[in-house]
Formats: C-alpha cells, sequence, structure tokens
C-alpha cells in the first residue's frame, strides 16, 4: 500500500511498458506472463483497478492494486487489454497526446523507437469500456531538463496533452504521468493547475515513507522480474505493508 501525506492509504501502483509475444526483456512482458501475474493477483483476493479509481476507494488498499501502463503501446490494446477484461481488472493508459496513431520516435534506442502506438480510436474505446486514459505529455518530453531550458514548451506539454486527449475521448483526464519520471517543482506546480487531480513518477515505494498525489511511487514490472519477485510485492501488499 501507498501512505499518503494527508494519512490516507491506496493500493499499490504497477507500472508496465509493452505486453506482446517475442517483447525484448527490458520493455515488457509476454501476454503469457502478464496473464499468469493477474492470475496471481486475482488468487490473493486481489482486483487490477485504475488510478483514479484507486485514488477514490481508499478504503479497500489491500484487495486492489493499481495497474497503469505508460506509452500507450497498441500492443497494451491487443494483447493486455483482453487478459484484464476477462478478469473484471481495470488499468489505467498514460498516453502522448500528440502521438496517437504514430510510431515511437523520442528514443534512439532499437528496442523503445518504431513501436506502434494506440490511436484516437482504440483510446477511445478503450475509456468506453471503463480503462482510464491519462496523460504521458504531448510528444514523451522530459520535464526535468525542458522546465528549465524551455519552461513555456515544458507548460505547454502539460497542459495541452490534457486538453487534446480531453478532444478526443469527450470526458475530463485527471491522471498525470511524467515521462522518465523526469520532474521539477515547477512541474509539479503547472501539473496541479492544468487541472489534473493526480500523478504517477516512477521512484519505487519505501517503507516508512509518505507521498504526495502528484508524486505517486510505483513499481516497474518488465520480463526481467522473476515471477517469484512479482508474487513476493503482491503478498507484502496483501498483508497490507
Ligand atoms: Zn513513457
Amino acid at each position: 500500500m501507498i501512505r499518503l501525506d494527508d494519512g490516507r492509504t491506496i493500493p499499490s501502483i504497477l507500472y508496465y511498458h509493452r505486453v506482446a509475444p517475442d517483447v525484448p526483456r527490458p520493455v515488457g512482458v509476454t501476454p503469457e506472463e502478464f496473464r499468469s501475474q493477474m492470475l496471481f493477483l486475482r488468487s490473493n483476493g486481489m482486483r487490477g483497478i485504475t488510478l483514479d479509481e484507486g485514488l477514490k476507494n481508499t478504503g479497500s488498499s489491500k484487495k486492489s492494486c493499481i495497474l497503469t501502463f505508460d506509452d500507450g503501446y497498441l500492443d497494451n490494446f491487443e494483447h493486455a487489454v483482453p487478459i484484464l477484461e476477462d478478469l473484471g481488472f481495470r488499468a489505467t493508459i498514460f498516453c502522448v497526446s500528440d502521438r496517437l496513431g504514430t510510431l515511437t520516435d523520442w528514443s534512439d534506442d532499437s528496442l523503445w523507437k518504431g513501436i506502434p502506438l494506440m490511436a484516437k480510436e482504440e483510446v477511445r474505446e478503450l475509456a468506453a469500456r471503463g480503462f482510464e486514459i491519462g496523460s504521458h505529455t504531448r510528444t514523451h518530453c522530459d520535464l526535468g531538463r525542458l522546465s528549465a531550458t524551455d519552461p513555456l514548451q515544458a507548460r505547454r506539454e502539460i497542459f495541452d496533452s490534457r486538453t487534446e486527449l480531453e478532444d478526443v475521448l469527450g470526458s475530463p483526464v485527471t491522471s498525470f504521468c511524467y515521462p522518465y519520471g523526469g520532474w521539477t517543482e515547477t512541474a509539479v506546480q503547472w501539473v496541479r493547475e492544468a487541472g489534473y487531480l493526480q500523478a504517477r513518477s516512477v521512484h519505487h515505494a519505501r517503507w516508512g515513507k509518505t507521498y504526495d498525489l502528484f508524486s505517486l511511487p510505483c513499481r516497474p514490472v518488465s520480463g526481467k522480474m522473476p515471477f517469484w519477485r512479482f508474487a513476493w510485492y503482491v503478498r507484502l501488499w496483501n498483508l497490507g505493508l
């Protein structure tokens, strides 16, 4: 569980990128691995929920796990969503608003470059099916760096990505996620001002530490995480740790 500064607790947050057959280990898990992980959650009496839902129902933190996916990969729609829906789970997917329907272009690393992203139609359909669409900026910029070099542009990445996604969805976008986990105090302030209600970073939750709603910690899951370690985290959370 995650303890907030205001004394409330919310469910722990898992953080995924891709879910696809033959996916390179550092960037994701296979559908089979993903299914095993989700089944393990269910066999421990836990349900996968969106970040928005996790913040609203703070009373049942041990019985839920917040599932988040970064970047909005098309393979999430094709492979992860059917598994989640089979189990009655939902998740939050953080999309890069100016890159919907294109290929990833923010990294030169062949592991991350040229990967298909969901288009407006898929994003809209997922929202209609109970998934939450959150913002991951307009172009997947590093807000830690950009806030210092070009503050106006950084602010636009935060504000305009919300507007652009809301135009696609026709409903409010309330969750934000910092690409690369990069942020500054000013960037956090803009995230609040833009109207988001919560934001996830990439740092791990620490015992005994409390967190602000705009720098929520998480546990990243890739193909490099052995199943026993995934199971270990889930058991700890299930005990209320
Ligand atoms: Zn990202």
